[in-house]
């Protein structure tokens, strides 16, 4: 019991400590992401100068470890006031605070320790930290580099004012790499997770669109503009070889005396019974097999590699089951029966021949007294 509430309390701690790094700015036009990346380097670079403290005030004068305080006081101000002033502002100073301080560090200790290596924290920072401003961008970049070089040249091959041992130098290299691969991990975080998230909600978003595109709203079938597409890339395949029959068969069919329907049970039974037919379609057309709603109470049909022959018996038991259909109105239970118009598409014959072809044969089937297949 009593450890299940230290547990929480814990949680507890830790929620508030993340929701206070992550308080948002005062400011509402600026993003929140810059501000907490600022916050949590300012935290890492708070500890990190602890660590160097404490490990180093054996050797270490008390005008160093003054110094060093005073940077500790000077970010710790900084991270207070992050919260009442605009992120470029705290982002700015932050920036000036790192120079100062990288310049000194290796004034004092030299460049052996590789605090020069933070100059590339405050790059990538700067790089994230807006949009658009290349020229502001490049212009910083330019100096930064100017400046690694110039510390590079003066203090390279000078001795340090306060010269470390192997040890202590080998020490604080460590300690200065870790700090500043966690500093350029939280920038690449935060500011990667962001696009990252928002790229994928994008692709989600996009196939949702294109899916409603596609999709007749009433059946779920595919809509006449995806049936033209899908016909469009079976007829732009190259004419097969072999011995596979690889042309395709072509279906239009219309539901008998609908309008009755309509007239007799009310137009929300004509959409039950639309609903009805679609899913007929889906539970007996095999994977391949492609369905649309074609026009109001028209489908289309398609068996892709199928013959005429195969494809008769297929739409044979789909048509059967349409007759078998019973739909629920407030009258009572209503069925009715769909005309069926096959042809065959192989690739001699002209799409839209086809496509006319099937509609006439429908028609046929209409003449002859409709529920039938006519191929
Ligand atoms: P036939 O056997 O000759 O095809 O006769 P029919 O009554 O089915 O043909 P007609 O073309 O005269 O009527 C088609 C009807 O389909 C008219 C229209 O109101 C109805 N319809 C078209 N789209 C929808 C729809 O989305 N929902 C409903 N409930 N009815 C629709
Ligand atoms: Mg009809
Ligand atoms: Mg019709």
């Amino acid at each position: 019991m009593e450890n299940t509430n230290r547990k929480e309390n814990s949680g507890n701690i830790f929620k508030k400590a993340a929701d206070y790094v992550g308080r948002d700015v005062k400011c509402q036009n600026e993003s929140k992401k810059l501000i907490v990346v600022i916050r949590l380097l300012l935290i890492s670079v708070i500890i990190y100068f602890t660590i160097n403290v404490i490990l180093c005030i054996p050797e270490w004068n008390l005008t160093v470890i003054l110094f060093y305080c005073v940077f500790f006081a000077v970010f710790a101000c900084l991270f207070a006031v992050s919260y009442n002033y605009r992120s470029m502002v705290t982002l700015w100073v932050f920036n000036v605070g790192m120079i100062i301080w990288i310049c000194s560090i290796v004034h004092l200790f030299g460049w052996n320790i590789g605090v020069q290596h933070f100059i590339m924290v405050l790059l990538i920072l700067y790089f994230f930290s807006s949009y658009k401003q290349y020229t502001g961008k490049i212009l910083y970049a330019a100096f930064l580099c100017v400046l690694r070089i110039m510390l590079f040249y003066i203090y390279h091959y000078n001795e340090p004012l306060i010269p470390l041992s192997t040890a202590k130098e080998n020490m604080l290299q460590i300690i200065n790499t870790i700090t500043i691969f966690l500093c350029m991990s939280i920038i690449a975080f935060i500011f990667s997770r962001d696009s990252q998230e928002l790229e994928s909600k994008l692709v989600d978003y996009n196939a949702q669109l294109e899916k409603q595109a596609n999709t007749d709203m009433l059946t779920g079938l595919y809509n006449r503009r995806k049936a033209l597409e899908y016909l469009e890339s079976l007829t732009a395949k190259k004419k097969p070889q072999g011995k596979d029959y690889l042309g395709f068969s072509l279906c239009i069919c219309d539901i008998d005396f609908f309008k009755k329907v309509n007239d007799n049970y009310g137009h929300d039974a004509g959409d039950k019974v639309l609903k009805g037919i679609a899913g007929i379609f889906r539970e007996e057309m095999k994977e391949k097999t492609f369905a649309a709603r074609w026009g109001g109470e028209e489908f289309l049909l398609l068996f892709p590699g199928c013959n005429g022959d195969n494809a008769y018996m297929e739409l044979e038991k789909i048509r059967r089951k349409i007759k078998e259909m019973k739909v629920k109105t407030e009258k009572e239970d209503i069925g009715v029966t769909m005309t069926f118009g096959l042809t065959e598409y192989d690739f001699n014959s002209d799409l839209d021949l086809a496509i006319k072809e099937a509609d006439k044969k429908l028609y046929l089937g209409k003449e002859q007294g409709r529920d039938r297949i006519i191929y």
